[in-house]
């Protein structure tokens, strides 16, 4: 009998870091390529799912956390799951109410900005890196932190060697899992590498209590715009921040205020904010035409390769 220390569990599932997704173009949405990103995607989060339930898990809760949100496939995805598409204003941002999760797995993620992983940004690729005390600052170290409040601790990451470096240097015990889809031209073994992804991820709630992750500020922030000075100045001066050429700074003192800063910087324009409500409900309809369009490009794709054999 193997010891499960965690019963309800949050997923936080991203493309960059999923099986199928080779490229950025397979990551951008409603291109002729991504229908099948979303399926690698969907099949990685079910063979997490699956290994869990059996491990004695007994709620599972998957955020879809790539771009609209609407990205997995929910029939592939084992239905005693429950997917939460698009996105929510709060209590956590993005998220909404993560009960009763008590442990996060991210799984499909990615690098921050400003370092060499594959498809690297940090909230969004405008942003040519962004450091934190000097250091760079990931997307698992933001979730993570949001999560915090709630009791939830942060157990097992998977994305690109550098994104699981970067996640494993910040989070203390965070079980990392890499995925390194180039592999001498070869095609990457999708499927065998999912199933030790499902096993890696019921060692980390078999064999980790974790502690969810908090850091303490002050936090000194410096943001480089990709696309420059013009760019950096708009923005600075629509948020009331301090900026020197295409770098922005933030000063916050708790890590809950510098992401919702960066959130500010990254999605929302002040009529959006005053707004957020209809806004976000906007987009999750862009969102959800978006997977009814993959899904049915994806199946008539398939219907057609089995007709043709
Ligand atoms: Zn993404």
């Amino acid at each position: 009998m193997v010891n499960l220390y965690h019963k309800h569990v949050l997923i936080i599932t991203d493309i960059e870091g999923s099986s199928l997704c080779r490229n950025y173009e397979m990551s951008s949405f409603m291109t002729t390529t991504w229908p099948e990103a979303c399926v690698g995607m969907s099949l990685d989060v079910d063979a997490v799912c699956k290994a869990l339930f059996l491990a004695g898990v007994e709620t599972i809760t998957i955020k879809d956390f790539h771009r609209t949100g609407y990205n997995l496939f929910p029939e592939l995805i084992d239905n005693r799951a429950r997917v939460i598409h698009g996105y929510c204003a709060g209590p956590v941002p993005g998220i909404g109410d993560p009960k009763p999760a008590t442990a996060v797995l991210m799984i499909g993620m990615h690098a921050p900005s400003g370092s060499n992983g594959f498809l690297a940004h940090t909230l969004t690729s405008r942003i040519a890196s962004l450091t934190v005390n000097g250091v760079l600052m990931s997307e698992a170290e933001l979730f993570s932190a949001s999560l915090a409040p709630f009791g939830i601790s942060p157990l097992f990451f998977s994305g690109c060697p550098i994104a699981c470096q970067s996640a494993q240097q910040k989070i203390t015990g965070l079980h990392c899992f890499p995925i390194e889809k180039v592999s001498n031209g070869k095609p990457f073994p999708a499927e065998s590498w999912r199933q030790v992804l499902a096993k890696e991820a019921v060692k980390a709630v078999t064999t980790q209590v974790g502690t969810p992750f908090e850091p303490i500020g002050p936090f000194k922030a410096v943001i480089e715009m990709r696309d420059g000075p013009k760019t950096a100045d708009k923005l600075a001066r629509r948020w009331g921040h301090s900026f020197d050429g295409a770098f922005i700074f933030l000063n916050q003192d708790s890590i809950h205020d510098l992401y919702y800063e960066l959130m500010r910087l990254c999605y929302l324009t002040p009529l959006i904010e005053k707004f957020l409500t209809p806004a976000l409900a906007l987009f999750n309809l862009r969102g959800k035409y978006g997977l009814w369009w993959a899904r049915r490009q994806y199946y008539r794709n398939l219907k057609n390769n089995l007709n043709s054999v």
